[in-house]
């Protein structure tokens, strides 16, 4: 019988026979294996007698193959470790050649997170990627324990949409038509009646209106779900497939939304310093590391854990967009110039540079901005009575900006359809969603959360491509 080596670790019992099965990460002095299988970032040592070990064995004890070990649980004298297996037999389950295993990410010197990310296929081996995938489940199931607890709904929306109106970014195109010569109509346009599904089909950018429909039966639910987006943009904070929860709340208002947006994720937060201690105090050591190669003014004045405290602490300040304007107007780096874009009027986008400064700057905590302008958001916005703005509420966060967007949906039929048609959408496209505000139509809220967002923060990792295991780009779909 196998045992983990968490479960060992957890719980060690002297003096028992166990067998542990795992990779090697290091073979020392013909004597000392670290064995890890994954389940902890912590490797387990077997110590074996080599004067009465097999050589053929021996040689093919090297970093990277898969052994399973048996022997006695016993304490440890070294240090680094409390027991140490004390092997009565050791078998070879996979080889590693040591001299094709030098060449790549497994091979025992620092590597570039550039480097691993080209062998994605290789760098659940590592010690960072382990810590990654596993705080990664834990935000998971941390998702699904915090909706279920309230009595939340999970419901699956489309991946493919025949909707075009979904309005949250640039789509990726779904086909079986032959893209050299496809069938073509009267005019000469590209006859999607021939195609798979009769029409034009995309990939999802959110699942929200979906997700609204079932709010408005079901009264709280939420989606948790890939999500794709053709952004041009290559940034460390988006991906063209990532992963969003959306929750949908019917009689929920823009301040009870905001409630449930930071109650999520101060729990989130929470689950993840009570359930990942290890991985957590592994990756804090990593950032202050990579921090003490920067020049002060870019450290983080406080360390993983420390950051993650700090959201749970405080209470997020809720600013109007509005002040926020006035805020980032005065501020220093728009008065020097030092923002790549400048504020200089109310109704302007707001950019990653502008949400953390107001987080990292000037409020130094979380921040939920709401009330944008019209112009600058989607059409299933409440709007406002000032005839200017929506309900809408962003949650951004320090070294990330934008982590969460939401927003109270306008129910009232008339103005959602007068706005559908200021902003050039397809009504017809939309007949069902429509429906619902003229059957029993209610005052109800929801947001997105990017996953790979919140991971961004529970990791302190930089880059969105780490915190996923195998990312898609621009350019690039490997693997
Ligand atoms: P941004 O301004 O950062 O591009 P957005 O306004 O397009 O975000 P929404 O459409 O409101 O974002 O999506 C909800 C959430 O999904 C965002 O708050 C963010 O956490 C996440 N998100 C959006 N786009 C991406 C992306 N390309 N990759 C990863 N996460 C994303
Ligand atoms: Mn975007």
């Amino acid at each position: 019988m196998r045992t983990k080596i968490k479960a060992l670790l957890s719980k060690p019992e002297i003096g028992h026979n166990v067998t542990v099965k795992g990779w090697v990460r290091s073979f020392r002095n013909d004597r000392f294996i670290a064995i890890n299988d994954g389940s902890t970032i912590k490797n387990i040592q077997a110590v074996i007698d080599f004067e009465q070990s097999d050589e053929q064995l021996l040689k093919r004890i090297t970093i990277g193959a898969s052994v399973a070990v048996n022997g006695e649980l016993i304490a440890s004298m070294g240090k680094g470790q409390s027991v140490e297996i004390k092997a009565e037999s050791v078998t070879i389950l996979g080889d590693a050649d040591p001299e094709e295993v030098k060449l790549t990410i497994l091979s025992p010197k620092k590597h570039s997170l550039e480097k691993l990310r080209e062998e994605a296929h290789l760098r659940p081996r590592t010690n960072t990627f382990g810590a990654i995938f596993r705080i990664r489940h834990a935000m998971i199931f941390a998702v699904h324990r915090f909706f279920n607890e309230r009595g939340f709904l999970n419901i699956h929306t489309p991946i493919i949409t025949g909707s075009d109106a979904e309005g949250a970014g640039e789509m990726f195109r779904v086909t079986t038509l032959d893209p050299a010569a496809p069938p073509k109509n009267d005019a000469g346009e590209v006859d999607f009646k021939q195609d798979f599904f009769a029409k034009e089909t995309n990939l999802t950018v959110s699942g929200q209106l979906e997700g609204e429909l079932a709010a408005l039966a079901l009264s709280d639910i939420y989606t948790f779900g890939p999500t794709f987006r053709a952004e041009n943009s290559n940034t460390s904070r988006h991906l063209a497939e990532f992963w969003m929860i959306e929750p949908e709340m019917a009689f929920y208002e823009l301040a009870d939304n905001m409630d449930l947006a930071e109650e999520f994720l101060k729990y989130l937060a929470g689950y993840a310093l009570e359930h990942c201690a290890d991985d957590l105090e592994f990756l804090k050591q990593r950032g202050i590391d990579e921090d003490s190669k920067k020049p002060q003014a870019e450290r983080n004045e406080m360390d993983l854990m420390e950051r993650l405290r700090f959201v749970i602490e405080n209470d997020f300040q809720r600013v109007s967009y509005t002040e926020a304007i006035e805020i980032l107007r005065n501020s220093k780096p728009n008065k020097k110039k030092k923002f790549k874009y400048l504020i200089e009027e109310w109704g302007a986008d707001l950019q990653s540079e502008h949400e953390r400064f107001l987080v990292e700057k000037h409020f130094k905590r979380p921040v939920i901005l709401f009330d944008y302008p019209k112009n600058i958001k989607a059409f299933y916005m409440r709007q406002n009575e000032d005839g200017k703005t929506v309900g809408a509420m962003d949650v951004l966060f320090p070294g990330i900006g934008e982590i969460i967007g939401g927003s109270q949906r306008e129910e009232r039929h008339d103005k959602l359809l007068e706005r559908i048609k200021e902003m050039d959408i397809h009504e017809e496209d939309l007949w069902w969603y429509l429906t619902t505000r003229k059957f029993g139509t209610v005052p109800h809220s929801g947001f997105g959360l990017g996953f790979e967002r919140l991971m961004l923060f529970v990791t302190g990792m930089g880059n969105i491509r780490d915190v996923i295991p195998f990312p898609r780009t621009p350019g690039s779909a490997e693997f």
